[in-house]
């Protein structure tokens, strides 16, 4: 299947995903979705996905469904055995309260909440055997793109959360290239550097699981995206979307984004 995209053809539909973060209470997470809804009604070109916390999800969920806007979850546990595990959620629950998607490896949590490429790992594994897609968060700081060693972090973080996954696991995987730098920093990657880095990953897709599954696996670029700065990544060959912090936040922003052609 090819997507047309203006006046180019993709062999991978785009996903424009939004991570509320804790942004957003109950009901202001219901009054944005809502507001969201008729936005994108009608986006085609791409799936649009929208993840609220977690207290938010069955209830986005279910006003809208029957929409065109998926919901992923921001983080998950790892692994999905119901027991003592206190504070955490299971990616089956998460996928009985409405989720297809789940965040994984961000760095907020990567950062601040001690995850790790084992931890991503396991999530990862766990995210899909609920059956869900996993969105795998991978980028490097600044001290690390300045020392040269941007494709060597985001290789490493890879081939840690990736480890085991065959490639018929990969369908249902999507990669966010989120260089550490430019998220909520306002400072984008420059087309050029996030075609660059997308097109290493799929080159180390291509090397850990063959050609057709690199060829596949949609590749998401986050970082300070904005209405303005969209169309110029998404034509890019190997930017296959976004996803999308601050501007994520106001429906009619995200909406501009989703509907970026
Ligand atoms: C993010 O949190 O994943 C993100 C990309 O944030 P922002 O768009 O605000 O930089």
């Amino acid at each position: 299947m090819r997507y047309r995209d203006d006046i180019i053809f993709r062999m991978r539909k785009p996903v424009i995903a939004g991570n509320w973060k804790m942004f957003k209470l109950l009901q202001e997470s219901v009054d944005a979705a809502l507001q969201l809804k008729p936005l994108v009604a009608n986006a085609n070109h791409c799936d649009v996905v929208i993840a609220p916390v977690f207290t938010a999800l069955k209830t986005v969920a279910d006003r809208l469904e029957g929409s065109n806007i998926q919901i992923a979850a921001q983080d998950c546990a790892i692994q999905n055995d119901f027991g003592a595990h206190t504070g955490e959620v299971a990616p089956v629950m998460l996928k009985d309260a409405g989720s297809s998607h789940v965040i994984i490896g961000h760095s907020e949590r990567r950062q601040f909440y001690g995850e790790t490429d084992e931890s991503v790992n396991w999530k990862t594994m766990a995210t899909l055997a609920a059956g869900l897609t996993a969105i795998v968060c991978v980028g490097e700081k600044l001290e690390e793109r300045d020392a040269g060693n941007a494709e060597t972090v985001v290789k490493t973080q890879l081939e840690g959360g990736l480890s085991g996954l065959t490639a018929n696991d990969l369908e249902r995987i999507i990669i966010a290239y989120e260089p550490v730098w430019a998220i909520g920093t306002g400072k984008t990657a420059t087309p050029e550097q996030a075609q660059e880095m997308h097109g290493f990953i799929r080159n180390c897709l291509n090397e850990s699981h063959g050609n057709e599954t690199a060829e596949n696996v949609r590749v998401l670029y986050g970082g300070s995206v904005k209405p303005d700065n969209i169309s110029t990544l998404m034509s890019q060959p190997d930017v296959d979307g976004a996803l999308v912090g601050g501007a994520s936040l106001e429906a009619e922003s995200f909406a501009k984004i989703v509907n970026y052609k």
